[in-house]
C-alpha cells in the first residue's frame, strides 16, 4: 500500500517556548521522533508533505482571528519549521517527493490540493505526525477518514498542549477512524 507522511504544524510557533500559540514542552518533546520519522520517509522515496498553517496579520474574516492570537503569520520566523526539522526540510526541499503545502485551516485538507496529490500518487495510506494532536492532526485525521485513507498515528510523534485533549484524540483515532496508533 503506498503511503504518505503529513507532518503538521511543527513550527517555532507551536513548538517553541516563545511562541505566538504554543504547545511548549510536550511538543518539544517529540522532535527527536518526527524528525527521524521524517528522514526515514524521505529517504525511502515516500511521498512527505509538510502541512503548514499560513494566516495573514489581520484577517478580520478567518474564524481562528476571535479565537487565538495572531499565529503562523506568513513571512515570520514563527512560521519557521521547529528545531532540527527546519534543516530536514531545508536540505530535502525541491525533491520529488517533498511538498510544502500552505494550510489555512485545521486540516490539511480544507482548501487545498492535497486530496488531489495523494490520488495522483496513488496513495491510500497517511501516517501523521506534528501538532496538535487533538486540532490540526484531528481535523486533518477526520478528512482523510472521510475521504476512504487508512490513517497511522505515531503516538511519539503527535503533541498537544492539553495531555487530556491529546489522550482523547488517540482513543477517538483508534476507536472512531481505525486508526493504527504506531
Ligand atoms: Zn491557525
Amino acid at each position: 500500500m503506498k503511503r504518505a507522511l503529513i507532518n503538521i504544524d511543527y513550527t517555532n510557533d507551536f513548538v517553541a517556548d516563545h511562541g505566538a500559540l504554543t504547545c511548549g514542552k510536550p511538543g518539544q518533546m517529540i522532535e527527536k521522533d518526527l524528525v527521524q520519522l521524517t528522514k526515514h520517509f524521505i529517504e525511502n522515496g515516500d511521498y512527505t508533505v509538510f502541512a503548514v498553517d499560513c494566516h495573514e496579520g489581520n484577517d478580520p474574516f478567518h474564524p481562528e482571528s476571535t479565537l487565538y492570537p495572531p499565529h503562523n503569520i506568513a513571512g515570520t520566523d514563527g512560521r519557521e519549521l521547529y528545531g532540527e526539522l527546519y534543516e530536514v526540510y531545508e536540505t530535502a526541499s525541491g525533491m520529488d517527493n517533498v511538498h510544502y503545502l500552505d494550510k489555512t485551516r485545521y486540516s490539511a485538507f480544507a482548501g487545498t490540493d492535497l486530496e488531489l496529490r495523494l490520488r495522483e500518487r496513488g496513495i491510500e495510506e497517511v501516517h501523521l505526525v506534528g501538532v496538535c494532536t487533538d486540532i490540526c492532526v484531528l481535523h486533518t485525521a477526520v478528512d482523510a477518514y472521510n475521504k476512504g485513507f487508512r490513517i497511522v498515528i505515531h503516538q511519539n510523534a503527535v503533541a498537544s498542549f492539553s495531555n487530556e485533549g491529546h489522550q482523547w484524540a488517540l482513543g477517538h483515532f483508534k476507536n472512531s477512524m481505525n486508526a493504527e496508533i504506531r
